[in-house]
């Protein structure tokens, strides 16, 4: 492990000598220093700055006072060539960002006409008036390039001084939002001296992070130096991320597919897709192929898998339904599971999930089912079978599959990666099947 990750810094460390943008982040507000608000704001800029190639050095998060943001700043300007703040731009007490930045840059605040009327209106067409407090906000610094606010009142700030950047954000996450997508990014591109980042994202289910790196070591460490790979694994689900820094777009997204090919092809059957495809949505298309119906016969998972495949529009074309049968007597009553089994065997065992995606073939009327028992946790735990253990079985109308995961301690996780892992055993039986039919 400690090796692969020393080869995957190194090679970050080559990737970098093509000239990055680098970029600090400072949140500011009490409210995220004392927990109140969480700072989601950081994790959706350091998203898109990846994104555009733009390499964030740090995320800092500050009080509001003058002298945290006055230091701060200062600070970032030393290591990074753009440094963004959000938080404190609205006209009260609390908020100093702008006060303090104008300082900082030696520019007088003075009202700018236009934003003003820009504001009136806005509380006008709310119903509400503006208060002297309230037009605070239109005082603005002079000779400063100004965004307007399209989703609240607060402009953006952008601040140039000796080739560095510091843009101040308002801190409403959705007003965020807008600015950096509709006028920040933008702005930047012409910073970025003409540099492209080309991403393919590899969608693997069911396989650790490590088995995968060491599936794919000798062609990690042939990758050329433009070209970085990460690993990114969530609930049972792991991205393998495929970044290239260059000028030559066509060249660039070439190579990435050339890369890409050979890794699919060194695991073929641990990928099931590219590109956020979700894994609810894989299972669905090989479904819809076949013209095949599913349904779930869920117990730990509480509908967790139902409600993940119906949040694809158009399930209805392959999906059932399904039956969450938590209660032995459930599990008996719907799924047709024998009281001995449940009696000799326990309700999270091989002999039970399979009775349970069985009974959800014959019952439910469909082609391929799904069945999940475990023990989430935190209770419920015996000698022989811990928390975190869980049977799952597919069936079909000729075949029934069960396996045996042992997962975390913790119920949330898992509760989805049960979800996401039966999931996989679906597409891995579809898949089989359809192999098994072709030769
Ligand atoms: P306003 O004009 O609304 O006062 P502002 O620029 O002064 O905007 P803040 O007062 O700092 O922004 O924050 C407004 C609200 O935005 C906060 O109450 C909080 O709900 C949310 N918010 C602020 N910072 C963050 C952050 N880093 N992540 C997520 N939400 C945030
Ligand atoms: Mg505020």
């Amino acid at each position: 492990m400690n090796r692969i990750f020393i080869v995957k810094f190194l090679r970050f460390k080559r990737a970098n000598t093509h000239k990055t943008m680098k970029a600090i982040i400072i949140t500011i507000g009490d409210e995220i220093l004392i927990g109140q608000t969480i700072d989601t704001n950081s994790a959706w800029m350091g998203q898109q700055f990846n994104m555009k190639g733009i390499s964030v050095e740090e995320i800092v998060t500050i009080k509001d006072t003058e002298e945290a943001i006055r230091t701060a700043v200062h600070a970032a300007l030393q290591k990074a060539d753009l440094v963004v703040t959000t938080g404190g731009l609205g006209p009260t007490k609390d908020d100093l960002t702008k006060e303090t930045l104008a300082a900082y840059f030696g520019k007088k605040l003075v009202t700018h006409p236009v934003i003003l009327e820009r504001i009136e209106s806005y509380f006008k067409k709310r119903g509400r008036t503006l208060n002297e407090q309230g037009k605070k906000v239109a005082l603005l610094p002079e000779d400063t390039r100004l965004f307007m606010n399209h989703k609240g009142t607060a402009p953006g700030m952008w601040f140039e001084k000796e080739g560095k950047i510091v843009v101040a954000l308002p801190g409403v996450p959705y007003e965020m939002k807008r600015f950096i997508k509709e006028d920040i990014l933008p702005a930047l591109e012409s910073h970025l001296q003409g540099q492209i980042l080309v991403h393919k994202t590899i969608m693997v289910a069911g396989v650790g992070e490590t088995a995968v790196a060491e599936a794919i070591e000798k062609i990690e460490s042939s990758l050329p130096a433009y070209i970085k790979l990460a690993y990114l694994p969530n609930l049972s689900i792991l991205r393998v991320r495929l970044s290239a820094i260059g000028t030559d777009e066509e060249k660039l997204r070439k190579e990435v597919q050339k890369w890409t090919d050979q890794i699919v092809d060194t695991i073929p059957n641990w990928v099931y897709g590219f590109d956020e495809l979700r894994l609810e949505k894989a299972v669905g298309n090989l479904l819809l192929e076949k013209k095949a119906r599913m349904a779930i016969a869920e117990s730990c998972t509480g509908g967790q898998i139902a409600s993940q495949v119906v949040s694809i529009p158009g399930s209805s074309e392959y999906f059932e339904g399904g039956v969450v049968a938590y209660s032995y007597e459930l599990k008996t009553a719907l799924l047709g599971v024998k009281p001995e089994t449940l009696a000799s065997k326990g309700a999270v065992s091989k002999e039970t999930v399979e009775e349970m995606a069985r009974g959800a073939i014959e019952n439910l009327h469909v082609d391929y089912s799904i069945a999940t028992s475990g023990i989430a946790g935190p209770g419920g735990a015996t000698a022989d079978k811990p928390v975190g253990t869980i049977w799952m079985a597919i069936a079909s109308k000729d075949a029934t599959k069960s396996k045996k995961f042992q997962l975390t301690d913790h119920r949330d996780l898992n509760i989805k990666m049960t979800a996401n892992l039966a999931l996989n055993e679906l597409r891995k039986f579809i898949l089989k099947e359809n192999a098994a039919a072709e030769a």
